[in-house]
């Protein structure tokens, strides 16, 4: 058997992280397997739907590198065809026009409240209606005896009584077909052998099995994964932070670092922290899954990725710190390639965010000193110092980083200060604070030009400071 897995979001919002873990599982279990990993939008909600959010969504895939082999398929493209089901159902005696007002329903629910029973239809409609008026919706006849029994890959077996279930409701009195029809269609006209979604949908699998077994069709194997929760035990959502998958880009996450997170909640391999997405596709198991809900964890998330943005090959970071240069106006043919960057700031900076601020001064002039660093380092006669250096760089030969060190050695020693008094105030006028990566890594990457100009500025500044 070919496996075929799919995701199906519907487009009320966002590509959030819940939404982007189930798309995970499906794509890796379909790239375990050699299988097909299929996009649905599920728009057949068009109050809540949104053509923004379908685009939010595929560039959230995009951003995570989940590709898909099929799709996007959209529901509200598929009309005809739930229209068709719908009647074929009816045909077959498997569903029935319910004339049941909304008012009398309601009556039902409350007696069936005050009653302590559980409220659900009472088939009324069921056996056919002997004079039909007014408004009528299609229900599904569900078998009255016997279980359905779902042998969910991370749940284990579930069992519900069909006398628990009632005939739900398939199309709505204007035709329109809903949700758990539209899914059951899809996923057996797709082909679907594996049903991987959050456990949010558990309620809807035994109705949804029924249905699928009325059409004679193929059940698919499901398997429900736990929700994701914030740190206070409530399910994750906006108030926890972000949650929107493109807002972990904006914030300077790498995609393979959420990725790596993502596939650890909830699941494990020994004590193995790093995945790389190989290994993802070759470990990962969905019966390994946690049954209970996982808790997001956002310090985790920061360690693993600044563990990426170390291991990375900087050119792949450097990829994704463009973006965030770009964000800041930053051009970078204006200074030095953005690999160099990265390996010199990739200890110290554990988002891209960080990076791209922290790496500014080699692209633009910055506006001024940061106030602590300046007067800590820029005190009076320091101008001599950098006067002298000035003098040193002047003349020296190739830019390179080991050369650059020897001057500034040279010149604490010429000087008879230590190094951090020569450093110091070499690094607040170079880049305007008084942190940066190591002297002679900075300046080599600044460039002579640059670094000459803004040591010439320094030595103004605290001239004119000297002198007000
Ligand atoms: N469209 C549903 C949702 O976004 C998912 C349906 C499914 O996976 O079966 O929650």
């Amino acid at each position: 058997m070919s496996i075929r897995t799919r995701f199906a979001p519907s487009p009320t919002g966002y590509l959030h992280v819940g939404g982007a873990r189930t798309a995970l599982f499906s794509w890796l279990y379909a790239r375990k397997h050699g299988g097909r990993f299929i996009l649905r939008i599920e728009d057949t909600d068009l109050e809540r739907s949104s053509q923004e959010s379908v685009n939010a969504i595929l560039e959230g895939m995009t951003w995570l590198g989940l590709e898909y082999d099929e799709g996007p398929f959209y529901q509200t493209h598929r009309f005809d065809r739930y229209k068709e089901v719908i009647q074929q159902l009816l045909a077959q005696g498997d569903a029935y026009y319910c004339y049941c007002s909304r008012e009398e329903l309601e009556i039902l629910r409350e007696q069936q409240m005050a009653n302590k029973e559980k409220p659900r239809y009472n088939g009324k409609c069921r056996h056919g209606v002997d004079n039909p008026q007014g408004e009528r919706v299609v229900r599904f006849k569900n078998p009255g005896q016997g279980d359905v029994i779902i042998d969910d890959l991370v749940k284990g077996r579930i069992v519900v009584a069909n006398k628990e279930l009632d005939d739900l409701i398939i199309a709505r009195s204007d035709g329109t077909p809903t949700y758990n029809l539209t899914v059951v269609v899809d996923d057996m006209d797709m082909g679907i052998t594996h049903v991987i979604r959050g456990d949010d949908h558990v309620n809807n699998t035994p109705r949804q099995i029924n249905i699928l077994k009325a059409l004679g069709a193929q059940l698919p194997v499901y398997a429900h994964v736990p929700m994701i929760l914030g740190s206070d035990g409530a399910r994750l959502s906006k108030r926890h932070g972000a949650v929107s998958v493109m807002q972990y880009r904006n914030d300077g996450y790498l995609p393979e670092a959420l990725l790596n997170y993502l596939v650890r909640l909830g699941w494990s391999h020994g004590d193995q922290e790093l995945f790389s997405l190989e290994e993802m596709v070759a470990l990962f198991e969905l019966e390994k899954v946690n049954v209970s809900a996982s808790t997001f964890n956002t310090e985790k998330l920061l360690w693993l990725n600044h563990q990426y943005i170390m291991n990375s090959d900087p050119a792949h970071v450097a990829r994704h710190l463009a973006w965030h240069m770009g964000e800041r106006g930053i051009d970078p043919a204006t200074g030095p390639a953005l690999a160099d960057v990265v390996k010199a700031q990739r200890e110290r900076c554990k988002t891209l965010v960080d990076m791209a601020a922290e790496s500014e001064y080699f692209y633009k002039e910055f506006d001024g000193y940061e106030e602590k660093a300046a007067k800590k380092h820029f005190k009076a006669g320091v101008d001599d110092v950098l006067q002298h250096l000035l003098a040193q760089f002047s003349a020296i030969g190739d830019w390179e980083a080991s050369g650059l060190h020897q001057v500034v050695l040279d010149s604490a020693e010429q000087l008879q200060l230590n190094l951090g008094k020569v450093a110091q105030p070499l690094r607040v006028a170079v880049c305007g604070s008084g942190v940066s990566p190591a002297i002679d890594a900075t300046l080599a990457l600044l460039g002579r030009e640059k670094t000459l100009k803004r040591i010439e500025r320094a030595i103004q500044h605290i001239k004119n400071v000297e002198n007000s």
